[in-house]
């Protein structure tokens, strides 16, 4: 994690750069390919204009011989601003040049040729010089325009880049000032203007109040376990200072230490499902993973609380088709049979009905328990999954308000769902939902 305030800055000089190189290389190669085709087609024109004067000088020469060709020589440069250079080759013997004698410089000259019937070579040169110079003034006007470019391309990189990281800089500031504070209250204010940096910035604010949420309620888990122990350790330790102070009697003492035993199981069991929840929730649990018929675990469960539900005076039913099986890991599928039929039972009053009900419904398994008992309270709803939480009329029954979070950790494990439906004093209903054996 950086908290170098500067990096922005770097990483916007960065981009700026990046942006200028491409713009100038881009620039670049336009104003060379500008410069290549003015030079070519430059040189096109020369060319044609030479080979135009070629044909009718030679015409000249055929029709009567050097001096004619002298002639028109003469009086065409008399006209025309634009010196030539003619030069007649008579059978590669002799060299009649009939122009610029001085001027013939072949390498400073563009030029063409043509030889007549009678073998007689006849060649006009133009000085490339006018072009050359041309094309210098051209060379140094199109490097300031390249100057010009980097110029500009690198302020307007810049200004670019900088406006476009201002909103992210300012993003990171109020990430900063959080993290350094440890005000995890705190929110990055929204630009308002709906861009991606928003939507950024709303995220982030959205992860800061899942963490917030997250430990608050953390902290209330760790203030519930620690109040939820501080009750038996009381009284485990209650019972053995008292038996300490009394006069030794075996059966007192006795009587004392299977108490304490019992406190000491209370609390091992309250940790060991808090340990369980954890690791359902994190993914660390071991999951012995094997095909199970769902009716299987509602039997057992059946077989288990059929007694309790009986001496209860609630009825107790179970329909279960054979042809609804699972992925899962028995002994924690049992658990949570268990857990929402035990509180089905321990939640119903005399007279009332449990009915466990196991069917296929889209694509999925489900586990049903329904029960007629005193209904969970709609503000009660939301938080009944909590750990540790307990209904404020469930405080008369036995029970540490783990049992549903076990449930809902187990299932989810698994890949499935548990939801609820209540109403207060109408029953409620349990619904787990589990990806069928395929
Ligand atoms: P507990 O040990 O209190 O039963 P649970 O986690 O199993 O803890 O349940 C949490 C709370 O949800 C209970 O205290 C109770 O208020 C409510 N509750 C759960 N099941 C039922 C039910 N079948 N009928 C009414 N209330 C229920």
């Amino acid at each position: 994690m950086s908290s170098d305030p500067k990096r922005p800055l770097f990483f916007g000089l960065r981009i700026a750069l990046w942006y200028a190189v491409l713009f100038v290389a881009g620039s670049i190669a336009i104003v060379l390919l500008t410069y290549y085709l003015t030079a070519a087609s430059l040189a096109q024109r020369d060319q044609q204009i030479i080979r135009g004067k070629l044909g009718d000088y030679a015409a000249a020469y055929q029709r009567g011989g050097a001096r004619v060709l002298a002639a028109t020589v003469r009086a065409e440069q008399q006209a025309a601003p634009e010196r030539l250079f003619v030069r007649v080759v008579d059978r590669g013997v002799e060299s009649i040049v009939l122009s610029n004698p001085e001027g013939w410089d072949p390498s400073k000259l563009e030029m063409a040729s043509a030889r007549l019937a009678d073998g007689t070579l006849v060649q006009v040169g133009k000085s490339t010089e006018a072009r050359e110079d041309l094309l210098a003034r051209f060379r140094a006007a199109l490097g300031l325009v390249t100057l010009l470019i980097v110029v500009v391309a690198l302020t307007g990189g810049w200004m670019a880049t900088q406006s476009a990281l201002a909103p992210i800089r300012r993003l990171a500031f109020a990430v900063q000032r959080i993290i350094r504070t440890g005000r995890t209250d705190a929110r990055v204010p929204l630009e308002g203007t709906g861009d991606a940096l928003d939507e950024l910035t709303s995220l982030f604010n959205a992860m800061l109040d899942k963490i917030e949420g997250l430990v608050t309620a953390m902290r209330g888990a760790l203030d519930n376990v620690s109040h939820d122990l501080r009750t038996p350790l009381t009284r485990l330790r209650g019972t053995a200072e008292m038996a300490l102070a009394a006069a030794p009697d075996p059966d007192r003492d006795r009587e004392a230490l299977a108490d304490c035993v019992e406190e000491a199981d209370r609390v091992l069991v309250m940790l060991n499902t808090l340990m369980d929840i954890s690791e359902a929730e994190s993914g660390a649990m071991q999951l012995r993973r094997e095909p199970v018929a769902l009716r299987e675990i509602v039997q057992r469960a059946f077989d288990l609380y059929h007694d309790v539900a009986d001496a209860k005076g609630v009825t107790l039913a179970i329909s279960a088709g054979d042809d609804v099986a699972v992925t899962a890991d028995r002994t924690r599928l049992e658990q949570v049979a268990a857990n929402l039929i035990d509180n089905a039972v321990k939640y119903t009053p005399a007279g009332g009905r449990v009915d466990v009900d196991v069917e296929r419904a889209g694509g999925h398994a489900i586990l049903r328990v329904r029960d007629t008992g005193q209904g969970i309270p709609p503000d009660e709803l939301s938080r009944i999954f909590d750990r540790l939480f307990r209904g404020d009329r469930s405080r008369a029954e036995r029970g540490l308000g783990l049992g549903l979070s076990l449930v809902k950790a187990i299932v989810e494990a698994h890949g499935g769902t548990v939801q609820v439906a209540s109403e207060s004093g109408r029953g409620s209903t349990f619904t787990v939902r589990l990806p069928l054996l395929s």
